[in-house]
Protein backbone atom coordinates (compact mmCIF):
# COMPACT_ATOMS: atom_id res chain seq x y z
CA UNK A 1 0.00 0.00 0.00
CA UNK A 2 1.42 3.50 -0.82
CA UNK A 3 0.41 6.35 0.93
CA UNK A 4 1.60 9.95 1.12
CA UNK A 5 3.27 10.80 4.50
CA UNK A 6 2.79 14.07 4.22
CA UNK A 7 -1.12 13.61 4.64
CA UNK A 8 -0.15 12.47 7.91
CA UNK A 9 1.80 15.10 8.94
CA UNK A 10 -0.53 17.86 7.79
CA UNK A 11 -3.45 15.72 9.77
CA UNK A 12 -1.44 15.55 13.17
CA UNK A 13 0.05 19.58 12.92
CA UNK A 14 -3.50 20.92 11.56
CA UNK A 15 -5.09 19.03 14.83
CA UNK A 16 -2.56 20.53 17.17
CA UNK A 17 -2.70 23.41 15.75
CA UNK A 18 -6.51 23.95 16.39
CA UNK A 19 -6.21 22.14 19.42
CA UNK A 20 -3.66 24.72 21.08
CA UNK A 21 -3.86 27.81 19.53
CA UNK A 22 -6.54 30.20 20.70
CA UNK A 23 -6.25 32.79 17.65
CA UNK A 24 -8.52 29.85 15.68
CA UNK A 25 -11.08 28.96 18.11
CA UNK A 26 -13.57 30.56 15.82
CA UNK A 27 -12.63 28.63 13.33
CA UNK A 28 -15.30 26.36 11.45
CA UNK A 29 -14.50 22.58 12.22
CA UNK A 30 -16.52 20.67 10.26
CA UNK A 31 -15.44 18.16 8.45
CA UNK A 32 -15.78 20.01 5.03
CA UNK A 33 -13.04 22.38 5.98
CA UNK A 34 -11.06 20.47 7.68
CA UNK A 35 -10.63 18.51 4.28
CA UNK A 36 -10.29 21.77 2.41
CA UNK A 37 -7.59 22.92 4.77
CA UNK A 38 -6.08 19.86 4.37
CA UNK A 39 -6.67 19.98 0.23
CA UNK A 40 -4.73 23.22 0.17
CA UNK A 41 -1.86 22.54 2.31
CA UNK A 42 -0.74 19.39 0.57
CA UNK A 43 -1.40 21.10 -2.83
CA UNK A 44 1.74 23.52 -1.70
CA UNK A 45 3.69 20.66 -0.13
CA UNK A 46 6.11 18.31 -1.34
CA UNK A 47 4.14 15.02 -1.28
CA UNK A 48 6.18 12.25 0.68
CA UNK A 49 5.36 8.47 -0.50
CA UNK A 50 5.83 5.63 1.34
CA UNK A 51 5.01 1.74 1.09
CA UNK A 52 3.64 0.71 4.69
CA UNK A 53 1.90 -2.34 5.34
CA UNK A 54 -1.46 -1.61 7.22
CA UNK A 55 -1.10 -0.75 10.67
CA UNK A 56 2.37 -0.15 10.61
CA UNK A 57 3.97 2.97 13.25
CA UNK A 58 5.47 5.55 11.08
CA UNK A 59 7.92 6.56 14.22
CA UNK A 60 10.89 6.04 11.59
CA UNK A 61 9.90 8.83 9.39
CA UNK A 62 9.71 11.62 12.68
CA UNK A 63 12.88 12.80 11.13
CA UNK A 64 11.13 13.82 8.06
CA UNK A 65 8.87 15.55 10.42
CA UNK A 66 11.39 17.36 12.20
CA UNK A 67 13.58 18.90 9.30
CA UNK A 68 10.04 20.33 7.49
CA UNK A 69 7.78 21.35 9.99
CA UNK A 70 7.96 24.81 9.85
CA UNK A 71 7.79 24.87 6.44
CA UNK A 72 4.24 22.40 6.94
CA UNK A 73 3.04 24.17 9.76
CA UNK A 74 3.61 27.84 7.83
CA UNK A 75 1.27 26.20 4.82
CA UNK A 76 -1.36 24.94 7.24
CA UNK A 77 -1.56 28.79 8.93
CA UNK A 78 -1.81 29.63 5.69
CA UNK A 79 -4.65 27.44 4.76
CA UNK A 80 -6.80 27.46 8.03
CA UNK A 81 -6.63 31.93 7.05
CA UNK A 82 -7.77 31.01 4.02
CA UNK A 83 -10.94 28.54 4.05
CA UNK A 84 -12.11 30.57 7.28
CA UNK A 85 -12.77 33.49 5.06
CA UNK A 86 -13.98 31.46 2.45
CA UNK A 87 -15.46 28.29 3.68
CA UNK A 88 -17.36 26.36 0.85
CA UNK A 89 -20.41 26.12 2.47
ZN1 LIG B 1 -17.33 24.20 7.93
Amino acid sequence: MIINYMEEIVKNCLNSILKNDPAYDDICRCEHCIEDIMAKALNNLKPYYITTKKGEIFAEYSSLVTQQQAEVIAEIIKSIEFISKNPGH
